[in-house]
């Protein structure tokens, strides 16, 4: 038995067998080959290597996980056994002398295209990434989104965390990762306790060891004595009972408001169990970026609607797409621009979000917030874009909600600065810590430590809070904080004492923050 400190960013305790994620093969090798005959043997012992692989998956988990989730070892069966996939891979080892790989990872590309609409892309490229490691002759097996496991990791990227199932991945550890990644973020949404700079935790004695996650205290321990197991299940019991009463507890009327921060549908029910008083941000590019791709004006108009309608009357915010640095997805548009500046540039993308959020704004109380903004003419090019959107929509005689709010995002100093001024064109503000702090510091968000936060670099931030929440409040509108910050629960009273009205955090985050002001 032995310990593994990281670094806590989030609650929960959870067990399990250590796995290694392991990256998809991204980029194939193109090679040259003499012997046809021999590729084709290789190519198709794969697709056999890779049935009976499944097929085993596939029995093992009915069990486990029930016939309705191991149905999926089937259907990635009956991808190997599509005759055209098939012969279109060995036509191509054929006709153009390329190597199995390559083969597969052309074929596989063109029909993660077709298959894009029936929601089967993931599923091929989990086939086509299967093969690949067959032939590869990697060690192994690990499909992340099937596991029941305490996944490992150097990193994860924000599409691959947001694809976990978070009903089959009962923790995350990661070898780097970063408390403001979105990565962290959207494990936090999702509810998967995580634990981020484990030093040691990706060495290969630990694949398949049997380990116990501590978030709470960003702890793993790994082999658990029968003493430890006993007192983190006690431990776990102790929480739950902990989030139970928390949940009873009334802070009272006109106190700050506690709401929370989500990025799929499902988190918008854990929001409820969690009490959260309203949805303070919908990272609405989470969506995408789960699917790879932009969502139809239907699609989305289907997820917005779903999710007012499940907080009854209570406000959802829903933040315009925020691409860029970390949140990227193949073959989107200009990718250089973030937040309202990219929507600038994406017109249409745009727009048709506009239309998604208007449409939905009959069923519930929506609101929505612009990203990244840093100055009050961007502002008042998305209202008008706003109003433009009314007018087609009045046209087309669709209804909405007239009044529906719009906020702004306060995470630049730039927006700091103009605080007083953008309050005056909106409903209200927003800040984002997350942004603001590598904006206002120079330094990169994945590169912000814990360490010496408080001193180096809050007593800052809490002057800008200040500055916003006076100029806000001046304007009579109302500031909430939506970054990471918020969930800080050593701080929930600074926030109560600068006079913010609002803190929107990961759902889970909310019992330990609700603690402090009953406290
Ligand atoms: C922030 O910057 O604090 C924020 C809430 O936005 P995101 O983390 O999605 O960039
Ligand atoms: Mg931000």
């Amino acid at each position: 038995m032995f310990f593994i400190k990281g670094i806590r960013v989030s609650e929960g305790i959870s067990f399990g067998t250590l796995r290694f994620y392991k990256r998809e093969l991204r980029d194939v090798e193109k090679k040259r080959i003499v012997d046809e005959k021999k590729e084709l043997d290789r190519f198709q012992d794969a697709v056999a290597v890779a049935m009976g692989e499944l097929q085993v998956l596939y029995e093992s988990s009915v069990s486990r996980v029930g016939q309705e989730n191991a149905v999926l070892f089937g259907v990635h069966q009956m991808i190997l056994e599509d005759v055209e996939f098939v012969e279109e891979v060995e036509a191509m080892i054929v006709s153009e002398k390329v190597n199995a790989e390559y083969a597969i990872y052309v074929v596989s590309k063109k029909y993660e295209e077709l298959l894009r609409k029936q929601k089967r892309a993931e599923d091929m490229r989990d086939v086509s990434g299967r093969l690949l490691r067959i032939l590869e002759k990697q060690e192994g097996e690990l499909h992340i989104a099937q596991e029941d496991v305490l996944l490992v990791a150097d990193d994860l990227l924000p599409s691959e965390t947001i694809q976990l199932d978070s009903k089959k991945i009962r923790g995350i550890i990661l070898e780097k990762g970063a408390p403001t990644s979105h990565s962290v973020i959207f494990a936090k949404a999702m509810g998967i306790p995580i634990v981020i700079q484990a030093e040691g935790i990706c060495e290969e004695k630990m694949q398949g060891a049997y380990a116990v996650l501590n978030a709470s205290e960003g702890t793993v321990c790994v082999s658990p004595n029968e003493e430890i197991l006993a007192d983190v299940k006690e431990k776990q019991k102790a929480y739950e009972e902990y989030r139970v009463l928390m949940h009873a507890k009334n802070i009272g009327e006109g106190g700050i408001r506690l709401c929370a921060n989500v990025g799929s549908l499902e988190e918008v029910s854990v929001a409820l169990e969690c009490g959260a008083e309203g949805i303070g941000l919908v990272r609405s590019e989470s969506f995408c970026l789960r699917e790879g791709r932009v969502l139809t004006e239907e699609e989305q108009f289907s997820i917005y609607k779903e999710m007012v309608q499940k907080m009854g009357g209570k406000c959802v915010v829903i933040r315009t797409w925020d691409f860029g640095e970390d949140k990227q997805i193949d073959g989107l548009p200009s990718m250089e621009q973030r937040g309202i500046q990219w929507c600038f540039e994406n017109e249409e993308i745009f727009k048709t979000q506009l239309r998604a959020i208007l449409r939905a704004s009959i069923y519930g109380n929506l609101a929505i917030m612009f990203p990244m903004v840093t100055s009050l003419q961007e502002v008042k090019k998305a209202k008008a874009m706003i109003e433009c959107v009314k007018k087609e929509l009045e046209t087309e005689k669709v209804s909405f909600d007239r009044e529906m709010k719009v906020g702004v995002m306060i995470e630049t100093p730039a927006a700091v600065l103009e605080s007083r001024e953008l309050a005056k064109h909106v409903d209200f503000v927003s800040v984002g810590t997350n942004d603001l702090l590598q904006y206002t510091f120079a330094r990169n968000r994945l590169e912000f430590q814990k360490e010496n936060f408080y001193e180096q670099y809050y007593s800052t931030i809490s002057k800008m809070l200040q500055m916003i929440v006076e100029n806000v409040h001046a304007e009579g509108k109302k500031v909430s904080i939506c970054g990471e910050l918020a969930a800080d629960a050593t701080l929930t009273k600074d926030f109560v004492k600068l006079g913010i009205d609002e803190l929107s955090m990961a759902a889970n985050a909310i019992f330990a923050v609700k603690e402090q002001l009953i406290k």
